[in-house]
C-alpha cells in the first residue's frame, strides 16, 4: 500500500503510520512489526482479532445472502433480539448500524414520551460522549468542541458530574429524561457514583422521567458484567449498544423496555441496512461466546491484576500517575507529563495504547488478554516512567 494514497481521504483521523498485513488475537501484524493491541480497535473487537466462531458465522450467513430489505422477515435479527432481551430486561430491540444511530433512535423515543406527557427537558452529563450526528452531538456534554456546529438541539442541558445538588436543582416534572454513560469512555473512564444513581432513581420515582444508559462502550461484558447498569442494581428504561455488538461488523441496538414499546408505530423509524443479516450473524456469534463463564472469569481476574499493578506503579511514581480507575477491562490511567512521548515510547516497543481526553491512557483490551500481555505492557510502562522521572529531575 502506498501511504500517499491516504491524502484522498478527508483527513479526520491521525492514523499510525503502519502498513497492515494481518491481524490475529491480541496482535496486529504490519510490515513494521508485530504489535500488541491494548484497545481492540476502540472496544469493537472484544474477543480479539479474527475470532474463529465469529468468522464461521459470517461465512455461513454470507453463503445465504448478504443483505435483504426490511420488507422480509429477518430470522437472524429475531434470534439475536431474543438473546439480548433474555440478558437484559423485558422489552423489544431496535437494531441500527452504529452507536450514534442507536442514540438518535433513543432520543426519538424520548421525544415521543415527552410529547405525550408534556415534558420537554432532556439532560445528559458534562463531558459525556454520545456520538457525532446532530441529536447525539447535542447530547454530548462537550459544548466547547461542538459549538462550531451550532445551533444544536434545544432543551438539552448538561448536569454536573456526580453532583447531587445540581441534579436536585435541575430535575422537575418537566423532565422527559436523562441520558448517561455510567462509565464515561471518551472523557477518560469517569465512573458515576452509586449515590448519584440512588438520587436519580429517587427523583425518577417522583417525576416519572426516562433513563437511557448509553452502554455502547461499557456494555457487553466490557466492565466485567454483561451491562454496566448491573453494577448499580437498577434497570434503565432504554439502553443503547454498538461497538463490539456486531463482532467487528457495524451494528448497534436500542433495547426499549416493555412499557415504552407502545409509543412506537410502524413507520416511526427505519433504516435501509439495519439490521444487516451478516452483521447480526456475526454479533450473535460474539454474544453467545461472551456469555461464557471463562470470559467473565478472565475479564475480572485480568482487571484485578492490571489495576493492582498499576496502583503499585502509582505509589512509585506519584508525580506522574495521578489516578488509576475503571471496571473490568475498561481502565483509565491519568498521567501528568508528555503524553505524546509516552504514546510514542509504547509504539516503539510495539504496544498500541489509546489516549483519550488529552492525558488519560485508556486500556480496552480484548477479553482474551493474558497475564503475559499485561506484563509486557507493565514492563514497558516502568521503563517509560523511569525515563520521565529522570527527565523531571533534570
Ligand atoms: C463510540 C461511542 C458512541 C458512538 O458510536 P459510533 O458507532 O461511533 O457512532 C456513542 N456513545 C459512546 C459511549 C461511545 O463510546
Amino acid at each position: 500500500m502506498n501511504l500517499d494514497k491516504i491524502n484522498y481521504l478527508l483527513p479526520i483521523y491521525n492514523p499510525y503510520s503502519l502498513n497492515l498485513k494481518k491481524v490475529k488475537g491480541m496482535y496486529i501484524y504490519a510490515k513494521e512489526g508485530k504489535f500488541l493491541d491494548l484497545f481492540s480497535s476502540l472496544a469493537t473487537n472484544s474477543l480479539g482479532h479474527r475470532n474463529c466462531k465469529i468468522l464461521k458465522s459470517i461465512r455461513k450467513q454470507s453463503r445465504k445472502y448478504l443483505h435483504i430489505s426490511n420488507y422480509f422477515h429477518n430470522p437472524q435479527a429475531e434470534k439475536f433480539a431474543k438473546l439480548l432481551i433474555e440478558s437484559s430486561f423485558k422489552g423489544n430491540v431496535l437494531f441500527t448500524n452504529s452507536g450514534t444511530e442507536a442514540n438518535e433512535a433513543a432520543l426519538k423515543i424520548f421525544k415521543l414520551y415527552g410529547n405525550k406527557y408534556n415534558k420537554e427537558k432532556i439532560f445528559s452529563l458534562e463531558n459525556s460522549f454520545h456520538g457525532r450526528t446532530f441529536g447525539s452531538m447535542s447530547l454530548t456534554g462537550q459544548r466547547e468542541k461542538n459549538k462550531k456546529f451550532g445551533p444544536l438541539l434545544e432543551n438539552i442541558k448538561y448536569l454536573k458530574f456526580n453532583n447531587l445538588e445540581d441534579l436536585r436543582q435541575n430535575i422537575d416534572d418537566k423532565t422527559c429524561g436523562v441520558f448517561l454513560e455510567l462509565i464515561q469512555g471518551e472523557s477518560g473512564i469517569n465512573i458515576v457514583s452509586r449515590e448519584y444513581i440512588t438520587e436519580l432513581l429517587k427523583l425518577k420515582e417522583m417525576y416519572k422521567f426516562l433513563i437511557v444508559v448509553d452502554e455502547i462502550q461499557s456494555g457487553l461484558m466490557r466492565t466485567g458484567l454483561m451491562f454496566s447498569y448491573l453494577h448499580y442494581k437498577f434497570t434503565p428504561d432504554i439502553i443503547t449498544l454498538a461497538k463490539s455488538l456486531g463482532g467487528g461488523l457495524p451494528l448497534g441496538a436500542v433495547i426499549v423496555s416493555e412499557d415504552l414499546c407502545d409509543l412506537i408505530n410502524i413507520g416511526d423509524h427505519g433504516s435501509t441496512f439495519a439490521p444487516n443479516p451478516v452483521a447480526v450473524a456475526s454479533g450473535y456469534a460474539l454474544f453467545k461466546e461472551i456469555r461464557k463463564f471463562k470470559y467473565y472469569h478472565n475479564i475480572n481476574l485480568m482487571s484485578d491484576y492490571l489495576k493492582f499493578e498499576l496502583n503499585n506503579l502509582k505509589k512509585l511514581y506519584p508525580r506522574i500517575i495521578k489516578d488509576v480507575r475503571g471496571m473490568g477491562l475498561m481502565i483509565g490511567v491519568e498521567v501528568v507529563g508528555d503524553i505524546d512521548f509516552i504514546k510514542d515510547k509504547f509504539f516503539k516497543s510495539n504496544i498500541l495504547i489509546n489516549i483519550t481526553n488529552k492525558n488519560i491512557i485508556r486500556l480496552l483490551p480484548a477479553f482474551i488478554i493474558k497475564k503475559r500481555h499485561i506484563d509486557s505492557f507493565l514492563n514497558c510502562f516502568k521503563v517509560i516512567l523511569e525515563e520521565l522521572e529522570v527527565n523531571e529531575n533534570d
